[in-house]
């Protein structure tokens, strides 16, 4: 069978056991497409989608905050039950989401926010309208991500900044990789995510080149309180949290002696302006 042409970049892609990667933009995609959102174990949801994420949500509305003190309308991409939409609101945002899980949606809406159930690329919503567009690990599991990109875009006021997190393929596929070999060793440690389409900084750096975004920055994300994926295993959520928050500042020093060309970390922070 003939693989797939690269849905970020239409580039020539290579066969890997489980995963596709394309040689023209690194993005790693799977033979399989997952559903969406991907189904959590009970009772991890409350983790992955909020108490995590609280000083990644507070991280990006300071940078959004300054950015644009008189704030303005934003819209955030994969809002889930609404978390990063009440902090946004409490600041004088008009905040307003896309969910496209309707249990995650009904519990946004149930807060009284505004909420879109479509993909954003067919929600209609209106062009040059938003000072700001937040996507926390969505582009990750996107049928279309270059798409939704341009649509991003098109959605934003010229000046218009998005800020994006998205899981980092370059590490969780070497993880993976290291992982095969057996190296972990520790019963349910398994530290690495896959989603649809796994980006290294590379390829969203060109998918948002190629949507027509400007001024794009990428380093590396700080990592999410605790172990919310529950990938530590046997380590627990409290060391399994101390570990990350150490190789983070691994992936920072790596980044800073390679000025900058290194992405090690298991997240990656985007930035980029309309
Ligand atoms: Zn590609």
């Amino acid at each position: 069978m003939k693989n797939p042409v690269c849905p970020v970049c239409g580039g020539a892609s290579a066969a890997s056991p489980r995963l596709i990667e394309c040689r023209g933009c690194g993005l790693a995609f799977e033979t399989e497409k997952r559903f969406c959102p991907p189904a959590y174990e009970p009772g991890l949801e409350e983790g992955i989608y909020g108490s995590a994420k609280k000083a990644l949500f507070r991280e990006a509305l300071d940078f959004l905050d300054r950015t644009f003190p008189d704030r303005g309308r934003l819209l955030d991409i994969g809002c889930a039950g609404g978390e990063l939409l009440r902090a946004a609101a409490a600041r004088g945002w008009l905040a307003e989401g896309v969910e496209l899980d309707p249990a995650l949606a009904a519990k946004a809406l149930a807060l009284g926010l505004e909420v879109h159930t479509r993909p954003v690329e067919e929600a209609a919503l209106a062009g040059g309208a938003y000072s700001a567009v937040t996507v926390f690990e969505v582009f990750s599991q996107m049928e279309r991500p270059a798409a939704a990109a341009a649509e991003l875009l098109r959605l934003l006021k010229p000046g218009g900044v998005m800020y994006a997190r998205d899981f980092n393929a370059g590490f969780h596929l070497t993880l993976y990789r290291l992982g095969e070999t057996g190296l972990f060793g520790l019963p349910g440690v398994r530290p690495w995510v896959f989603h649809n389409m796994n980006f290294r900084a590379r390829t969203l750096r060109l998918m948002l080149q190629r949507s027509g975004f400007r001024d794009i920055k990428i380093r590396n994300s700080r990592p999410t309180a605790g172990d919310p994926y529950r990938t530590g295993g046997a380590l627990g959520g409290f060391l399994t949290g101390a570990l990350k928050v150490l190789y983070y500042w691994l992936a920072q020093a790596l980044w800073f002696i390679t000025f900058g060309r290194v992405y090690a970390g298991s997240a990656l922070i985007v930035t980029a302006r309309k």
